[in-house]
């Protein structure tokens, strides 16, 4: 057992990068109760998931304790590619290693608390965080990929007048791990054949309003070499137009970018989404012209199609000639039903007419079907209703993730 002023100093030590979860119970932790023991009680709670580190974080780790960098290329091949679940299946990794990990960190930071498959293959996830917050993934197989909607906020602060998600309001930003663990464990629960293929950062929440977690945890999906080896081009992060953060996603990665764009009047994108306001129509377009887009590669627009508020035919014109000049395409969204909103979908044929409208200017144009609708997992439709988080389900889940826990606690005693 560490003297009470080294334990003092290393859960310091921890806080820089500690998940937002754990640093609330080390501050009251170091708030004069005194340290803790890391072993039993409450110990899970202490030590991070581990897949929220990043390479350079892992290297030190090791480094700090004289060990080589190549151990940490070791580990993420078992985290990322092999999905070990404890670290003591990671046979090629000396005993002392293993015991040493499992005594700082934990491997997962969620649990699937719910599976619904829709008729269409479509399979919606609730995940359970440690905190007790939810959020939601969508898995969604086609005929050529395999693509998985990723979270990555609970709830969202933006207050969009069309998106259930909004109802919830902002509980928190994810952290990297819980970013990277949506896809790891809904990998483990798929069969090999069906591998995820693709990403979306279109689950709950904003990516670019939480830009550091979002960028790190791209880090790892795309990383060939020890990460998830998910290529860049298979990614689309997708955003209401925050700038600055657009900006820097495209300096700094090589993922796909989609604008939720919906309208180019001032006054209609304004009521729809109130970020309009602090970025106006204008200033978006103006800052999409001067991204450094690569050359093969188009922006995607998406423009949800909402009935007798952004449909007419004077709508896509005008649409057409504010993106003339801009290397895009169009995704256009029939609007997903959710309780209570207010708004209706176009009927088919103004679907389709405003299609044509686009596509006769020469935009490229795709008209997106919803899918895993009668699931509730369609685009906009993500909703967790704080009341129903309680009950059995949770004790359950909560189980699950310690159940990890206490499986290393174990092999290091
Ligand atoms: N915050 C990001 C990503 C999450 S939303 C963004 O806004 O882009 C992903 C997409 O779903 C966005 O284009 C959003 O406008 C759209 N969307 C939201 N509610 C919808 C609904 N009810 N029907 C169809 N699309 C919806």
């Amino acid at each position: 057992m560490a003297s009470s002023m080294a334990m003092t100093r290393s859960v310091r030590g921890l806080l820089g990068s500690m998940d937002t979860v754990c640093r609330m119970e080390l501050d009251s932790l170091t708030e004069g109760q005194g340290p803790a023991p890391l072993h039993g009680g409450n110990s899970v709670e202490l030590r991070r998931p581990i897949e929220g580190l990043g390479h350079a974080e892992l290297s030190a780790w090791l480094d700090a304790r004289g060990l080589p960098a190549y151990r940490g290329d070791q580990i993420r091949r078992w985290l990322f590619q092999k999905h070990a679940t404890a670290f003591e299946s990671m046979t090629d990794v000396p005993r002392e290693l293993r015991q040493a990990l499992a005594r700082s960190f934990v491997i997962g930071s969620l649990a699937v608390q719910q599976r619904s498959r829709s008729d269409d293959g479509t399979v919606k996830y609730l995940l359970r965080l440690r905190d007790g917050n939810v959020v939601e993934t969508v898995y969604i197989p086609e005929a050529d990929r395999v693509t998985l909607c990723v979270s990555t906020q609970a709830g969202c602060g933006l207050g969009c007048a069309f998106c259930a998600t909004a109802r919830m309001g902002l509980k928190r930003n994810l952290t990297r791990a819980e970013i990277v663990d949506q896809v790891l464990e809904v990998q483990r629960q798929c069969p090999e054949e069906r591998r995820i293929s693709n990403l979306v950062l279109m689950g709950m929440g904003e990516p670019l309003a939480n830009y550091d977690a979002t960028r790190g945890a791209l880090e790892t999906i795309t990383d060939a070499a020890s990460g998830m080896a998910i290529s860049p081009r298979k990614i689309t992060v997708s955003t209401v137009g925050l700038l600055p953060q657009m900006r820097r996603l495209m300096e700094e990665t090589r993922v796909n970018l989609a604008i939720s764009l919906h309208s180019v009047r001032d006054d209609v994108r304004s009521e729809l989404m109130p970020v309009n306001r602090k970025y106006p129509v204008a200033q978006l377009l103006e800052c999409c012209r001067s991204l450094p887009v690569p050359r093969r590669k188009r922006i995607t627009f998406e423009y949800l199609l909402l009935r007798g508020v952004n449909d007419l035919a004077a709508d896509a014109a005008e649409l057409a000639k504010r993106l003339r000049g801009i290397r895009c395409k169009v995704n256009l969204i029939p609007f997903n039903p959710h309780e209570g909103s207010g708004f209706d979908r176009p009927p088919e044929d103004v679907i389709e007419r405003f299609g044509e409208t686009l596509r006769a200017r020469g935009i490229q144009t795709h008209v997106r079907r919803p899918r895993g609708e009668d699931i509730q997992a369609a685009c906009g439709q993500l909703y967790h209703a704080a009341a129903s988080e309680d009950g059995a389900g949770r004790a359950r889940v909560e189980a699950a993730i310690e159940q990890r826990g206490v499986a290393d606690s174990q092999a290091t005693q």
